[in-house]
């Protein structure tokens, strides 16, 4: 696994952590997908141990268009990483901590411009968080051995999870690859372990000398990308709109979701038709916001309980465990990860023969698939960049059930359009909804997209607000299934296409594929 390549690394580069070699030399921290100062453990590491030396902090990013594409990630996610760094800059700077920023165009060129950088700036300590994919894990072991060869100290810190991926094994010594004996001992692990929830301070200023030892890399600025330049003067104000950057809009949120809308959590996070859930995702996604300190206030404000007391917010912690728990899949079945995404969990669907029509797909994509529920679901993907859980698995069932088209065509769709896109939690969801993944919901079990949309959405706000050509249809019953129940000439004077499958001979061939798949 690439973990232990990156063990392995430390434990042959024989390093010396947490000590300072050349007197005030400057320390680095190298920022990735935790843009935030405060509660994040890497850039609390490095600061410290520059205090401890009286010497200067530099902070680093490096944006690799092709670490941007090979992740699939959406216009939306890169403006919003952009933006954010903005803020990260200017919080820097009040603490006279430069933030020095460049591009790399590919990504196989970083730790050689790392060492480079470090060299240029004396630096022997370089500190970073650990991303859990798989390239990034080997290009880590990679850069602590460039680096020791160097003298120079690489060290990682394990951050972006609650619980430490590894920490948690079963009786017999195993990972889980269930959810629900996992989060026992999730929860188990942090009433052991309460130092795990312990919120870091953000740091404080910066030795005197970083200021006229590090003048020009002050002037550093945010540099583009071209997925960026896909979007337009009004998508770009949109999204800042809707996801505002920085960590303190990520705080006001958590607070807000909190106080008013976590009570009732349980009772409403599978509604669609208004905003019950926290629209974390985006912030929790790019580590603007811890998921340590997401859960740690969470458990504050249920009175000290992760677990039982008020069920909204005991629903709303174990759903951020879900995050944890698809990263510690991840870290320990690395198989997952390929580049072109296309490995199922569960072996025995390797052989469900699947449909590669594009036009049908397009229609998926697009929302035109003549099934209201799932077309406002994938109208909404394209205009917020973001969907509702529930949709999410409507959708993703959808695709791979009802029009039995490749999941993978779905969750690299999914990449390139959520402004959350997180590989562990995307590849996790689709593995759910097409039954190929870790603990997915049994292949037998397929969704009702009516159903669905009849409980999720009772009146169908949700799809008339995203399904214009049906506005007009009154009838909370009709709206559902407009060319079934009555209001097939108003759908069709809209222009709104009829059902593109009848739900249950889809469901018949999706049972047949499946089970022929399993006994190839
Ligand atoms: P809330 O309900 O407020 O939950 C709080 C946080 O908990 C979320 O922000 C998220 O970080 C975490 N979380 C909640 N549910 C899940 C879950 N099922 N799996 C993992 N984490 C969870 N989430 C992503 O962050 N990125 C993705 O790329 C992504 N792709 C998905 C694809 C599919 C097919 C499915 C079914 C789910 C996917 N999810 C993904 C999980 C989930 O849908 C989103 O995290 C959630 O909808 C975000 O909304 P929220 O912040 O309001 O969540």
């Amino acid at each position: 696994r690439p973990i232990d390549t990156l063990n392995r690394a430390y434990e042959e580069t024989n390093e010396v952590r947490g000590s300072i070699n050349g007197k005030n030399a400057a320390v680095v921290h190298w920022f990735k997908n935790d843009l935030r100062l405060k509660d994040n453990r890497a850039l609390k590491m490095a600061y410290d141990l520059a205090q401890a030396n009286n010497a200067p902090l530099i902070c680093l990013y490096i944006l690799s268009p092709q670490d941007l594409t090979a992740h699939l990630a959406s216009p939306a996610r890169v403006d919003f990483v952009l933006r954010n760094l903005k803020v990260l800059k200017i919080d820097l700077e009040k603490l006279d901590i430069p933030l020095y920023m460049e591009t790399q165009e590919k990504r196989r060129t970083v730790p050689n411009r790392i060492l480079e950088l470090c060299e240029q700036w004396g630096v022997n300590h370089l500190f970073a968080n650990i991303e859990y994919e798989v390239d990034e894990l080997r290009r880590e072991a990679k850069l602590v051995r460039l680096l020791a060869d160097k003298g120079i100290v690489f060290e990682t810190a394990h951050d972006s999870c609650v619980v430490t991926p590894g920490a948690l094994q079963s009786q017999q010594g195993k990972q889980y690859a269930v959810f629900s004996p996992w989060y026992r001992s999730w929860m188990n692990y942090l009433h052991q372990h309460e130092q795990n929830l312990t919120v870091l301070e953000a740091p404080g200023a910066n030795s005197s000398s970083a200021r006229s030892q590090f003048a020009d890399l002050f002037d550093s600025q945010v540099p583009d990308a071209p997925a960026n330049k896909r979007l337009g003067k009004e998508e770009k104000q949109r999204f800042s709109k809707m996801y505002p950057e920085g960590e303190s809009e990520a705080m006001r949120r958590l607070d807000r979701f909190l106080k008013t809308k976590a009570n009732d959590y349980n009772k409403v996070r599978s509604m669609v038709d208004n905003e019950y859930t926290s629209v974390l995702s985006p912030y929790l996604a790019a580590g603007v916001l811890s998921a340590r300190t997401a859960v740690s206030i969470a458990k504050d404000a249920n009175g000290g309980y992760l677990d039982g007391k008020n069920a909204g917010l005991a629903s709303w912690i174990s759903e951020v465990a879900w995050r944890d728990f698809y990263k510690h899949v991840l870290v320990h079945w690395p198989f997952i990860c390929t580049k072109s995404m296309n490995k199922c969990f569960k072996p025995e669907f390797t052989n469900v023969e699947w449909e590669y029509d594009s036009e049908i797909f397009t229609r998926w994509t697009e929302g035109q698939t003549g099934v209201p529920l799932v077309d406002a679901a994938m109208r909404q993907l394209k205009h917020d960049a973001w969907m509702h859980n529930r949709n999410r698995m409507v959708v993703s069932s959808f695709l791979s059930k009802d029009l039995m088209i490749d999941w993978r065509r779905g969750e690299r769709h999914f990449m390139e359009n959520l402004v959350d896109g997180d590989f562990a939690s995307n590849h996790g969801g689709w593995g759910f909804g097409s039954s190929t993944g870790v603990d997915p919901q049994p292949y037998f079990r397929i969704f009702n997209p009516l159903l669905q949309s009849e409980k999720s959405d009772p009146n169908g706000e949700y799809i008339r607000k995203w399904v214009p050509e049906l506005r007009d249809i009154k009838d909370r019953k009709a709206i559902h299934d407009p060319y079934n129940r009555g209001a097939a000439a108003v759908a069709q004077k809209a222009g709104y296409p009829r059902a593109i499958v009848e739900h249950a001979a889809s469901r018949a061939r999706a049972l047949q594929r499946y089970k022929e798949g399993i006994a190839r």
